[in-house]
């Protein structure tokens, strides 16, 4: 977990600004928005940034659906856009068309989105999801229901450069279904997959929306494009072109990225005190 915290010197800026999106969050934050249990009425509305925003109006996913069980419910954090359920749905049927096994559905956001109390900084305005990459046998057997399941596990190699014998054709279908439907606009991936898809032959277009990260070698994150109905919801800025395949992704390689005691040196990032906008007070204030 740390290591997302700690950044190496020469780390492309861009990494700082992906850091305050995606990265997670080492202690408990006190923030309203974890106490808040429901959605709230009206029309669907993604409101500011993903990391610093909230949902009007969200849709809760439910606990089951063709082709994938929504894990750890205790959170409270299955909620979104109504976009982001529908991909969900989409994604989860044509997994199960290939066969069985439901897909793990991780955190969206919390009710009304906004800050959570620990492990992301993101996922604030209804527009992320975290997916799991190993399908589970059976939503009994899914690991959803307490704190105390170990993860998923991970789909890279142990040391990092590769991936494990649990990628195959059902991790990159998956992951590929995500990255080519258009209400996507990126996926944060663990940079050994990316590399791992770089490598194979046939077309790399799609790979344009994955973004390599640390961690998320268990499960990916999706994150939608502002949905049209969603007038105060703020765009990311688009990502580069090109595949990635090139020496952005070696950089995460790199003895720079890799080496502790280099990431040790490093500064650590000032985490922005939460503030909440103005277009989202109305949602704390009335539940
Ligand atoms: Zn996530």
């Amino acid at each position: 977990m740390n290591r997302r915290l700690l950044l190496a010197p020469k780390a492309p800026a861009l990494l700082l600004a992906t850091w305050l999106t995606v990265g997670v969050a080492g202690s408990a934050l006190a923030t309203p928005w974890a106490q808040v249990k429901a959605p709230s009425e009206g029309p669907t509305q993604a409101i500011g940034g993903v990391a610093n925003g909230c949902i009007a109006g969200a849709q809760a996913l439910p606990a089951e659906g063709e082709g994938y069980v929504s894990i750890r419910r205790y959170r409270n954090r299955f909620y979104g856009h109504a976009d982001l359920l529908h991909l969900v749905r989409d994604l989860a049927r044509a997994q199960a068309r290939r066969g069985p096994g439901l897909v793990m559905i991780g955190d969206l956001s919390q009710p009304r989105g906004g800050l959570m109390s620990s492990s992301h900084r993101s996922h604030q305005n209804g527009l992320d999801v975290d997916i799991w990459f190993l399908r589970a046998p059976s939503a009994a057997t899914a690991n959803r229901d307490t704190a105390h399941q170990p993860d998923p596990p991970s789909m890279v190699s142990a040391d990092g450069e590769g991936v494990s014998a649990l990628w195959g054709d059902d991790q990159q279908t998956l992951l590929k279904a995500a990255a080519v439907d258009p209400r996507v606009d990126r996926i944060f991936v663990n940079a050994a997959i990316k590399r791992e898809l770089c490598a194979s032959d046939g077309d790399k277009a799609w790979l344009h929306k994955l973004r390599p990260w640390f961690g998320h070698d268990a499960h990916f994150h999706v994150r939608l494009r502002c949905p049209h109905d969603s007038s105060e919801c703020k765009q990311q800025a688009a990502i580069p072109a090109g595949d990635g395949c090139d020496d952005e992704l070696d950089w995460w390689f790199s003895a720079e990225a890799r080496t502790p005691a280099k990431k040790s040196a490093a500064p650590i990032p000032t985490r922005p005190e939460p503030v909440t906008l103005a277009a989202c007070q109305p949602l704390l204030s009335t539940h």
